[in-house]
């Protein structure tokens, strides 16, 4: 019997089992290649477990169990079945709750009450399209007495699915469950630095009683299984949240190998646009959540904040004294709000931006190194009287640093929040009700905050204009992603028109 799963602890769960092997066909298997690679904890740096790798093979075995599965069980399942297997799956993750959430923190280094606040999401999520599974409709379309025509809404095949490690179970939930509402099957990716959860919940997904097939979930990395997957021949989608730059790679081996479906949820560089007139204290409480939520590993962080001239040396001073009150620490102390960044690699990028940041002659407020002297942790960090040019004005930082600058007026205002090859977010700050409508409106980005800043919510469509990506995730908007729109002719006149 291959060696697929290994006793855990977290400080909060005691023992667990940890499924270490690939999910596929509703089982734990190790790799063709029988590799394994490490999974690090941030928090102290060490290795928690192995996981198994997948490889080229082994994304081919994934998808030929998708591909039986969509072709074969998963089609005789109907639209109310598959709702209410949605529906037990979002029940069994509401009873591992604690759990998912621990081994969340564990890899991840999220805090323990995010990552609560992340799984009580991921039920939300997959009750939500549950729901939808029984609502998918076609239309009829009177074009000729002779003629009846009708559309229906099919699902596209076989998905390949490849997720980040900033939000493991979040990215996973917003992605499988509309994927599955529409009748899809799925092989997921997850990101080499955070496998575990995602092991943890596929247990469930057996537990819950979907046939084998329709989710299988596997560890590896992009170069070899992410690369396999998005240039298959046999997956007919391709879903990706991450980097812009392997946005793009994605796109290309779609374009190059069948023409699959892509939809992208890339990068950002999200503006938090403060008035005069707005109630400064609320302000700067979403803008401290808006770019230190989770430790700034957020595609829509608000990681540019332009002030108007009028308050600026009041915000500043003031958004210090909050930044400094953000509990960094122990991912499992229920009052820590800021872990450790995911990896190595990460820390050292920010770090790396934070020099540049220093050379290039922005203002150090707070914050600019790094936390303790074990896992990797970054302060608070905050630059003031950024110029537009400077690096950490420009590039997406994906950690703990937030870039101050000044504006004048709205048009100032608007000009500065779309300077930027992204589009994904932005906020707006004013007791004026005829400027948020007016800066909403002249922001080129998915979703624009008023008053308020990363309220996501999966009833509600989220995805970039510009470079931060092509398509929405979540609300009734996801359902298209993922079914393909056949129109049906038919002619009753029975004779060659
Ligand atoms: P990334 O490389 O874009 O990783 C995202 C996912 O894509 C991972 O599962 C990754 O596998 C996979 N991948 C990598 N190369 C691939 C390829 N050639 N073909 C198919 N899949 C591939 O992101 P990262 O390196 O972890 O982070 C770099 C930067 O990306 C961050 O600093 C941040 O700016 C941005 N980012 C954005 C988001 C977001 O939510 N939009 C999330 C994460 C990162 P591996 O696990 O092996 O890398
Ligand atoms: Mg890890």
């Amino acid at each position: 019997m291959a060696n697929v799963s290994i006793q855990l602890k977290t400080p909060i769960t005691g023992e667990y089992k940890q499924p270490t092997g690939l999910f596929i066909n509703n089982e734990f298997v190790e790799g063709a290649k029988k590799q394994t690679f490490e999974v690090i904890n941030p928090t102290t740096e060490e290795v928690i477990c192995s996981v198994h790798e997948a490889t080229e093979e082994d994304v081919d075995t994934a998808v030929a169990a998708a591909r039986k599965a969509f072709e074969g069980e998963w089609r005789r399942v109907t639209p109310q079945q598959r709702g209410a297997l949605l529906l037990k799956l979002a029940d069994l993750v509401e009873k591992n709750l604690d759990l998912l959430a621990a081994v969340e923190s564990l890899d991840n280094g999220k805090s323990i009450s995010m990552a609560r606040g992340d799984v009580g999401g991921v039920a939300g999520c997959i009750r939500y399209y549950g729901g939808w599974a029984d609502k998918i409709e076609g239309k009829t379309i009177d074009i000729s007495p002779d003629m009846f025509h009708y559309t229906r809404r099919e699902p596209i095949g076989v998905c390949g699915q490849i997720i980040p490690w900033n939000f493991p179970l979040l990215m996973l939930a917003w992605k499988i469950s509309p994927a599955l509402a529409t009748g899809n099957t799925i092989v997921m990716k997850t990101a080499e630095q955070t496998p575990l959860s995602a092991l943890v919940f596929a247990s469930l997904v057996k537990e819950a009683g979907f046939p084998p097939g329709v989710l299988n979930i596997i560890s590896g990395f992009g170069k070899t299984a992410g690369a396999a997957l998005s240039a298959h021949m046999d997956v007919d989608k391709i879903a990706f949240t991450g980097s812009t730059l392997i946005g793009r790679t994605i796109m290309k081996a779609a374009a190059s190998s069948n023409l699959k479906k892509v939809t992208l949820e890339l990068g950002g560089k999200s503006p938090n646009i403060v008035f005069n007139d707005a109630d400064i204290e609320e302000a700067i409480s979403w803008v401290n959540f808006g770019i230190y939520y989770n430790h700034g590993q957020c595609c829509c962080a608000g990681s540019r904040i332009y002030v108007q001239e009028g308050i600026y040396d009041k915000f500043v001073a003031a958004f210090k004294d909050r930044a400094l009150k953000n509990k960094v620490g122990d991912p499992f102390h229920p009052e820590t709000f800021q872990g450790p960044q995911v990896s190595q690699l990460q820390y050292d990028r920010i770090m790396g931006y934070i020099q540049s940041g220093k050379e290039q002659g922005a203002t150090v407020v707070t914050g600019g190194d790094r936390h303790g002297d074990k896992g990797y942790f970054i302060q608070p960090t905050i630059f003031a009287d950024v110029s537009q040019e400077m690096k950490i004005m420009q590039e997406e930082i994906f950690g703990p640093v937030a870039a101050i600058a000044k504006f004048k007026d709205e048009a100032d205002a608007i000009r500065l929040g779309n300077d930027t090859a992204y589009g994904l977010a932005a906020s707006v700050h004013t007791k004026d009700l005829n400027t948020a409508i007016r800066v909403s409106n002249g922001l080129k980005a998915g979703t624009v905050w008023v008053n308020c800043h990363n309220m996501l919510n999966h009833a509600l469509p989220f995805g970039g204009f510009k470079s931060s990506g092509i398509g929405r995730e979540l609300g009734e908007l996801a359902l298209d992603n993922y079914t393909e729109h056949k129109s049906v002719a038919i002619n009753m006149a029975g004779k060659l028109f």
